[in-house]
């Protein structure tokens, strides 16, 4: 069962990355929404405005008089206030994590083939920062997974060398370095307590940044943003023919693409069983005078992962500017603190409560930085701020990408990210805009099929026999005992996917 609650929730908890907000947030384009259109894209986090950059990209390609094309975006909130706004900034590309269990269930080389999609966001996010000149806050640098708990890091260290073993070069171009002595691991890291861990290139960003810029650069390119605008509903009379409805009038739209994540179900009731809604917190911090520049450790290098057990995991960003005026603002985000909720279900399944923290989570990370990193400055409590989102998971825990199988030809879904987006959404978005421009052009079908399912990794491709599919992996991958765990032991299953 869907909440049948309002979403997104009003009041919500105020994360870091909205302090400032944008000049486009409650932008409409006209008081009613125009009464037809080309394509429609539903949704303006991070999969809605990665989809109109690189629609724009595909139009100026085309030549003068497909640019012409009338495309518009509609958001049911304020201008990308969702999970993006509200997450944690990291893109962190698995690297081997979940190898083993991917490969049981989909094979080896698409369980390699989706971590080299993963570790490709990197370029990814570097190329459309620089093509559009966006003022995101963009690092790029090496993340480090550090597991404290003996079985979970074994579990972690056996997918490392299954990948090392199959994919040797794959792993060298990846650039992934374990680090098995403990010692080692604490002088690298400056984490104590871990047993062991890797690292491998990773980045950072401001979502919220990197998303409104994209949206405000392609309304100078023709795009229609109507924010505050639900879509309330999606009826195709007849072939080729897709009514939107929304409170500021209907649309009629040849394609469609929808990006509404936790909120899916929503619009699309028959995914009400395959995407819920998942809450998660995340915490800004100021750095203990320990880890200011000039200081000894001074400021963190790296970003983590940090993990104690199946699904119970943290994960952590520096925005140290290191001293240079202008250059980041020097507070740490800290996201995670699952093992203070998982066990209480109603806290995070199927809860979109974000005006509510998750009660535990504050004294949770107020104590984290100095247990876990050698030096911090004792008694240095300094959360500015913490607040909770709502994630998409897909109950086979991967997105759902492509064709809707379930409606007729011409609607899309790029969803059900299981809180590991980032380095996955541009690459999905890039893939799905060229399918549906090739539904609207109504040429050259099979092969833009066909291209679409070669750049995508096979496991996230939209099918009948995913949506088929009545297992419901979530809980047994959260580390829920009772969970259905399909052939795999909890801590197998633990080490696949969501973000860490
Ligand atoms: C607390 C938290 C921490 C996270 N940390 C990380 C992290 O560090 N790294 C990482 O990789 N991932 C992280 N994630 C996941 C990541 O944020 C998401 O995968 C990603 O932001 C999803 O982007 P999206 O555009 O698909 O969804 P969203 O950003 O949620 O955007 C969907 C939009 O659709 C709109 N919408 C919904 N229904 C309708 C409708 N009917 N009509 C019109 N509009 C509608 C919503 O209002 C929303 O603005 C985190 C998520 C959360 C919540």
């Amino acid at each position: 069962m869907t909440p049948t609650i309002q979403v997104p929730v009003p009041n919500r908890t105020q994360p870091f990355w909205l302090q400032e907000r944008h000049a486009l947030t409650d932008h409409v384009a006209a008081q009613e929404v125009p009464t037809e259109a080309d394509i429609v894209i539903v949704g303006s986090g991070i999969s809605g405005a990665t989809c109109a950059h690189y629609l724009y990209k595909e139009l100026q390609k085309r030549g003068s008089s497909s640019r012409q094309l009338k495309v518009v975006l509609l958001e049911a909130d304020a201008l990308c206030e969702g999970a993006t706004a509200r997450n944690g900034g990291h893109c962190k590309p698995l690297a081997f994590l979940g190898f083993r269990a991917d490969a049981k269930r989909h094979g080896t080389k698409a369980a390699n083939d989706a971590l080299v999609f993963e570790a490709s966001h990197l370029a990814r996010y570097t190329s459309i920062v620089q093509e559009e000149s966006l003022d995101c806050d963009l690092y790029a640098t090496r993340a480090f997974d550090i597991f404290f708990d003996a079985e979970d890091a074994e579990q972690g260290r056996l997918d490392y060398e299954a990948r090392k073993e199959l994919f040797p070069q794959a792993m060298q171009d990846a650039d992934i370095r374990a680090v098995y002595d403990r010692e080692e691991l604490c002088r690298l890291s400056g984490v104590k307590g871990g047993l062991w861990g890797a690292h491998y290139p990773a980045g950072h960003l401001w979502p919220y940044k990197f998303c409104t810029q994209l949206i405000e650069k392609q309304i100078q390119r023709g795009l229609q943003l109507y924010t505050h605008t639900p879509v309330q509903s999606i009826e195709s009379p007849s072939s080729g023919v897709h009514l939107v409805h929304t409170p500021r009038g209907t649309i009629q739209a040849k394609s469609i693409i929808i990006t509404t994540n936790g909120y899916t179900a929503h619009l699309l009731p028959e995914l009400a069983e395959k995407i819920i809604p998942v809450r998660g917190t995340v915490c800004s911090i100021t750095p203990a005078p320990s880890h200011q520049l000039g200081s000894s450790p001074g400021p963190f290098r790296y970003t983590y992962g940090m993990r104690k057990r199946a699904g119970e995991s943290d994960y952590l960003i520096p925005r140290q500017g290191r001293g240079l005026s202008g250059v980041g603002d020097q507070s740490i985000i800290l996201g995670g603190a699952k093992g203070v909720f998982l066990a209480k279900t109603e806290e995070w399944y199927n809860n979109v409560r974000e005006d509510q923290l998750i009660s535990g989570t504050r004294e949770y990370f107020e104590k984290f930085m100095s247990h876990r990193f050698d030096g911090w400055s004792q008694g240095h409590q300094s959360i500015d701020r913490i607040w909770t989102g709502i994630l998409g998971y897909s109950t086979d825990l991967l997105p759902f990408i492509g064709a809707l199988p379930t409606r007729p030809e011409g609607i899309f879904l790029s969803a059900g990210f299981t809180g590991h987006g980032m380095p996955r959404i541009p690459g999905c978005s890039a893939a799905i805009v060229k399918l549906a421009l090739a539904h609207f052009e109504g040429r050259q079908l099979a092969s833009a099929q066909a291209a679409f399912e070669e750049v995508l990794p096979a496991p996230y491709l939209l099918t009948q026999k995913r949506l088929d599919e009545k297992e419901n992996l979530i809980l047994g991958y959260m580390g829920h005992q009772g969970g259905q765990e399909a052939e795999m032991t909890p801590a197998e299953e633990g080490t696949a996917r969501a973000h860490l």
